[in-house]
């Protein structure tokens, strides 16, 4: 009863061709149980249900296939992409089953200086505080503050105030700051099997899945002068390219707000660098005037199942 109004609704709001819509979704984990440092993070309870209800009101289809159908005009009726970004090995060994139980297709951005065994500055912050044994962490001596970590809420704000601050630093010191965190919290050995083996990328091709250029170390690419953002576009380019034996057509911005996270004349660069097309996450829907060099993703960020659709429709009333 719902689905067939939200179908309608969706139906209205974007119509099969000129007037359509195309959704982009974007995930990063997809984890085996809750964390309960993120209990809002995606499962792969919680994302096997999200996907039931993506199917009963969305079209989904391969990102490439849309760009090119959204460029003719010929997108059907409330078409949506599913995408994941960073290149987490969780969303080979539990989306990806997931994905194929629906026989839905999703690309994935991979940022490739962490393949095999890397490890993005974050996960390893996060794995600091995560393991600390202590009352406060006193950071003060690296610029940041003293955080109180008794409680796993107290890390969750602990960590999300720690990030803020360090991902807008360079990639030489957001990697030594979360080295010297974790030196001074913990003795134990942050993970080193959190993201995708080269082997694991290949085999999400192998399956038939689409996989986009997310930079070589996920800088902060508005931080960068054009030679270090186009050499951090090609040297990921390059790898995938050299490990799948094909094109890479697509692009996501690492964090990805305009004008924030890059800049939107940086565009220019992917353009002539003969991407497909390059996404953002800025929240809302492309349709046929969109700068398809820009072109916005959502995540309905909710754990209530009842909303998962609901937000997905107010998103398509996004104005641009
Ligand atoms: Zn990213």
């Amino acid at each position: 009863m719902l689905n067939a109004i939200y179908r309608r609704v969706g139906k209205h709001l974007a119509p099969q061709g000129e007037r359509s819509r195309l959704s982009v979704l974007i995930y990063h984990r997809v984890l085996k149980e809750e964390d309960p440092l993120f209990p809002n993070e995606v499962t792969a309870d919680s994302f096997d249900k999200q996907l039931a209800e993506l199917g009963k009101v969305f079209n989904i289809l391969p990102l490439e296939e849309a760009i090119m159908r959204l460029k003719c005009n010929d997108l059907p009726t409330c078409p949506a992409c599913i995408t994941f970004d960073d290149g987490y090995a969780d969303n080979v060994s539990i989306a990806l089953p997931i994905l194929k139980k629906y026989n839905f297709h999703a690309t994935f951005f991979i940022a490739t200086s962490y393949l095999d065994g890397g490890r993005m500055f974050n996960d390893t912050i996060i794995h600091a505080i995560r393991m600390a044994n202590k009352t406060y962490a006193d950071l003060t001596q690296f610029g940041l503050q003293k955080y109180k970590i008794e409680t796993f809420e107290d890390k969750t704000h602990a960590i999300n105030s720690i990030l803020k601050y360090v991902k807008y630093l360079s990639v030489f010191e957001r990697e030594n700051i979360a080295n010297k965190i974790t030196e001074k919290l913990t003795d134990i050995e942050p993970p080193k099997d959190l993201m995708m083996s080269s082997e694991q990328v290949k085999e999400l091709t192998r399956f038939g899945m689409g996989v986009g250029g997310h930079t070589a170390h996920h800088p902060i690419l508005a931080k960068l002068n054009s030679n270090e953002v186009r050499q951090e576009i090609e040297e990921g380019r390059e790898y995938l390219e050299s490990v799948l034996g094909e094109k890479i057509k697509l692009f996501a911005y690492p964090n990805g707000k305009p004008g924030v996270d890059y800049l939107p004349e940086q565009s220019d660069i992917l353009r002539k660098m003969n991407f497909l097309a390059a996404f953002s996450t800025q929240w809302g829907v492309a349709h046929r005037n969109s700068d398809i060099f820009q072109v916005p993703r959502f995540t309905p960020y909710t754990k209530k199942l009842a909303h998962f659709t609901p937000m997905l429709i107010r998103n398509l009333t996004h104005k641009q």
